[in-house]
């Protein structure tokens, strides 16, 4: 998972980079920081653990001087919890200081870092970010933007990156495209970031899409007089499907389209393949199943209600190491309405079943509120297989589908009834409107980039 955001060319840029961090801040939790330079001399620096406004504040704020700023959350799906591996990652080379802000997991990271230490090097982090710096370094190449190409050619798997050094703000997404990345424009600027969420609280201009397998240079001395290269070789587009319905934010434009509207279309696909048929409710499990839950209910023509309160104290319970805290995590942040439950038949609609532990525990509580019967129905395909390029899923053995069948779920649940989405119905709807080219393989097993650690 995890969040980039870039801007050069503006008196504000470490506080741009910090809003526009905030808007990111869902697709990581554990750690955020921000790079900044004025162009010439030292660059300055902040990373911590925790979130952005936890952070950051207006005293390191005001020491990361600067135009130009990249900034980074952090959501480990490789390399662990630990403070080295906290973004944007700086480093010293024979090209002078560089940072570098990475969105996605490299597939050959391993691969690549065992055989540059058989020859010497030295690691300071796991992350499999702190390869591309190492190849940037080995590429003994005068300038930055050849030197990143050189390293990207060697590694393999997804990545969205923003690299900053003293003389310009670069901006590169693998040549499938795994990972989001957006260009906007800010009085007159170049800003980059996940998702364009984050270009809507700074007042940014939605341009683009970075496409996939380009890499945009935008120099801090005239950062609009960008140039664009796609330097690798060109592959089908992969875009991660799973940002669609689950990942990105539902006010983010994603693709191309709106996330908000995507999940609702898929809602409404939903329900043409597993109608509730006499249904007195849909309720969506919140917040993420909301807006498929509203296309259920349009589709059906059940009536919708927030049935199932969330407390918005508590983070993503999914992000809790350990099975014993998640299983309280549900207690803690999904409370029924009971008089709204209470001696009905319920349609509940939730983004994914990943181990089906929110699944489960949600189905005891509406049972306990008095459900009459308990319908769950899934905006997603049932998630066989584990994600390398970059989402954070647990282990195969892990996943409740990759092991199950759909009737052992539903009774594992404890549901009259399950309906997962189709992949075919899944891929279509997104086709539709936002084009072909989708990577799902946590849905389907079918990898694009083989995995080669
Ligand atoms: P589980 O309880 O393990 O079945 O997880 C399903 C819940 O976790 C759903 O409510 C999803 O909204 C949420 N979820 C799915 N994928 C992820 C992810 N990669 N990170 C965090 N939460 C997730």
């Amino acid at each position: 998972m995890c969040a980039i955001f870039g801007i050069t060319g503006d008196e504000e840029a470490a506080h741009l980079t910090y809003l526009g961090l905030h808007a990111l801040q869902h697709r990581g939790q554990e750690g955020a920081g921000i790079v900044s330079t004025n162009g010439g001399g030292q660059p300055h620096e902040h990373r911590r653990k925790g979130l952005v406004g936890e952070v950051f504040h207006s005293g390191n704020l005001s020491k990361l001087k600067g135009r130009a700023a990249i900034g980074h959350t952090r959501y480990s799906t490789t390399g662990g919890n630990i403070s080295a591996n906290l973004q944007p990652m700086l480093m010293k080379s024979s090209l002078g200081w560089l940072a570098i802000a990475h969105n996605g997991n490299l597939t050959n990271a391993k691969t690549i870092s065992r055989a540059l230490e058989a020859e010497g090097s030295i690691f300071q982090s796991t992350s499999d970010t702190e390869v591309i710096i190492h190849l940037i370094a080995r590429a003994k190449q005068k300038d930055l933007p050849t030197a990143l190409v050189t390293a990207l050619k060697q590694v393999e798997g997804a990545y969205s990156l923003l690299v900053l050094n003293q003389e310009c703000l670069i901006a590169a997404r693998d040549p499938y495209g795994f990972r989001p990345l957006v260009m906007g424009e800010l009085r007159g600027n170049p800003v980059f970031a996940s998702e364009t969420t984050a270009f809507d609280l700074i007042g940014a201009k939605y341009l683009r899409e970075v496409e996939p397998g380009e890499v945009i240079v935008s120099p801090h001395k005239s950062p609009m007089a960008f140039s664009t290269m796609r330097p690798f070789e060109r592959k089908a587009r992969k875009r991660c499907v799973f940002e669609y319905i689950y990942l990105a934010r539902p006010d983010s434009l994603l693709y191309g389209e709106s996330v908000h509207e995507m999940r609702k279309k898929l809602g409404r696909q939903l329900a043409k393949e597993h109608p509730a048929k006499g249904a007195d409710l849909v309720i969506p499990v919140p917040d993420s199943g909301v807006p498929a839950a509203i296309g259920f209910a349009e589709q059906s023509g059940v009536p919708f209600d927030m049935a199932i309160i969330r407390s918005h104290y508590i983070g993503r319970t999914f992000i809790e190491p350990k099975q014993s805290i998640r299983d309280f995590g549900v207690k803690l942040k999904l409370n029924p309405i009971n008089h709204l439950i209470k001696g009905k038949s319920v349609v509940i609609v939730d983004d994914s079943l990943v181990r089906g532990t929110t699944s489960r525990k949600l189905v005891k509580h509406l049972k306990d509120a008095g459900a009459k019967e308990i319908h769950m129905r899934i905006s997603a395909p049932p998630t066989t297989h584990s994600c390398f390029y970059g989402v954070d899923t647990p282990t195969k053995k892990e996943l409740l589908a990759s092991s199950h069948s759909i009737a052992q779920i539903k009774d594992f649940i404890g549901a009259d009834s399950l309906g997962y989405l189709s992949l075919d119905g899944l891929v279509q709807a997104a086709s539709e409107t936002a084009g072909e080219g989708y990577c799902h393989a946590c849905f389907s097993g079918q990898y694009p980039v083989p995995i080669a650690d």
